[in-house]
């Protein structure tokens, strides 16, 4: 932490004591999360920050202090959303003037939203991107001290801070971000121009992270970056490692003893390695402590060559299906998921269609879809665009194919014991629990004993739906942790 990082954490520990003496409650501070679990990782920091400094956390903005909204800028919908919110924030600050606002993260990062953010709210008091959480204590520490509104536009060079406190949303699941950033520039994306240049973490500093977190008991480390499989890719990391990408990378935090699930994401196929999934195979199935999830996320964005070479994406449909095929041939049994735009600009019925072929041909277990969404400044906002009735027709039709499909994969899981990581009680029927399973499938299952929730437990699965399992609890019979439980 900087000398100037240090002198504002301190000055805000002061005010949050001298609160504490007049109201006999520490501030609060609410942290609102739009977006990717990137985001999640980078609030998990900036509440680890103001808990450093003193603040309580509270899930109710109405009662907190300090209220920070980090926003998603991926998609307008996510946009709207947050800014929406952010309107509301104007009668909270009507009611508590001594209320400290803020407003960071992607949508910050483009220009034509910071204006409107700037000049449309002026009740937000304090506006930042993506680029330097690590200063969100300096930026504190002026709101409170001059009470006037500033903005802190992102570095050149945005860097890598290594040493501030996360406040972990979960005592069992934990986010590790590895690099922050991409370079793809895929022409539908805003991610590079708010996120900046791909950067890695060193390897040395993400190993000591996970091996604390295994240490505090831990169960799942799920790493973070845009496109994990560019690990490392032209960095020295100045230890005389040489190069060493996320297949080392991986191997490495094997070597972290423990019973503990290790996911990742997201994976750009045109970097995933063989490397990569011999380390997998390796260190994945039934016996593998730790334990690589057998679980894939490989966008694909769409089934027709010319949309991928219009989307920049540097690989075609046959790459991808050989790629599919040479994972699955080294990592049986591993789910794979996707990404997939419809109604890109320019796609016809017939490039569509290939989507759609592509979705049967490879069989996912789930994914995600999305209709494109125009953003500002990215080369496919200058593209013909597909009607928007013609791109809603298209999405309905690519979920029922979808849907069928991930139906019949659940299905098969059908009659089997397995290990299921207990996350907590349904929202639908609290009666049951639910948990998700090395293929990332949600499980729920009749139980009323809470103590289970943060634990590996075993499953019989008994039913199937779309987007569900649902199974009956097997009581410990101590094969779970010697990972016999299937
Ligand atoms: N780096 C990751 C995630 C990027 S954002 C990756 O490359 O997979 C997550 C997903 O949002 C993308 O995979 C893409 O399917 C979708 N997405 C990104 N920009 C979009 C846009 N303009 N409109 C619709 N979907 C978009
Ligand atoms: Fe966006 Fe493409 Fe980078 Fe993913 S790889 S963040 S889709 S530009």
């Amino acid at each position: 932490m900087s000398e100037m990082n240090r002198a504002a954490v301190d000055a805000v520990r002061a005010y949050s004591a001298a609160f504490a003496e007049k109201n006999e409650r520490a501030p609060r501070v609410s942290v609102r999360t739009f977006g990717c679990q990137q985001n999640e990782a980078d609030s998990e920091r900036i509440a680890g920050m103001a808990v450093l400094m003193g603040y309580e956390y509270t899930e109710n903005p109405e009662e907190a202090e300090l209220i920070v909204f980090n926003t998603c800028a991926v998609r307008e919908h996510a946009e709207l959303k947050a800014l929406s919110l952010t309107g509301q924030l104007k009668h909270l600050k009507a009611k508590n003037p001594a209320l400290v606002t803020c407003v960071c993260g992607c949508m910050v990062a483009e220009e034509h939203r910071l204006n409107e953010l700037k000049n449309k709210y002026p009740y937000i008091d304090i506006l930042f991107g993506t680029g330097a959480h690590e200063r969100f204590p300096e930026y504190l520490a002026a709101a409170l001290k001059t009470k006037k509104r500033a903005f802190y536009p992102d570095p050149e060079t945005m860097e890598i801070s290594e040493d501030m406190p996360v406040r972990r949303e979960n005592p069992r699941q934990a986010w590790v971000s590895i690099m922050y950033g991409c370079n793809n520039f895929c022409t539908y994306c805003v991610v590079p121009y708010v996120r900046g240049r791909e950067r890695s973490r060193r390897p040395e500093d993400i190993l000591n992270e996970i091996r604390e977190l295994v240490k505090a008991g831990y169960l799942e480390i799920t790493l973070l970056g845009q496109n994990v499989n560019s690990y490392g890719k032209g960095c020295d990391f100045g230890n005389g490692i040489g190069a060493y990408d996320f297949a080392d990378l991986l191997s490495d935090i094997c070597k972290i003893k423990g019973d503990y699930w290790i996911r990742f994401m997201t994976s750009h196929p045109k970097d995933a390695s063989d490397r990569l999934f011999d380390v997998i195979a390796a260190h994945s199935g039934e016996d593998a402590r730790p334990h690589i999830c057998r679980q894939f996320h490989l966008p694909v964005q769409a089934g027709s060559d010319r949309i991928l070479h219009k989307m920049n994406r540097h690989y075609e449909r046959a790459d991808y299906l050989a790629l599919v095929e040479r994972l699955r041939a080294r990592v049986p049994e591993i789910a794979l998921s996707t990404d997939v735009i419809v109604g890109f600009p320019t796609e016809t019925e017939e490039e569509f269609d290939e989507t759609l072929s592509l979705l049967r041909a490879v069989r996912y277990d789930a994914f995600f879809s999305f209709i494109y969404s125009r953003r500002k400044g990215t080369p496919a906002d200058k593209m013909e665009q597909v009607p928007e009735e013609i791109k809603k027709a298209r999405f309905a039709r690519l979920l029922e194919t979808q849907n069928e499909i991930s139906l019949e994969k659940n299905r098969a899981f059908v009659g089997r014991k397995m290990r299921v990581l207990v996350e907590g009680v349904s929202k639908t029927d609290e009666s049951r629990l639910t948990g998700r399973n090395e293929h990332n499938r949600l499980v729920h299952f009749p139980c009323d004993d809470r103590s289970l929730i943060g634990s590996f437990r075993t499953v019989l699965i008994t039913g199937a739906d779309t987007y569900t399992l649902s199974g009956e609890y097997l009581p410990e019979d101590g094969t779970t942790l010697k990972g016999e439980n299937r």
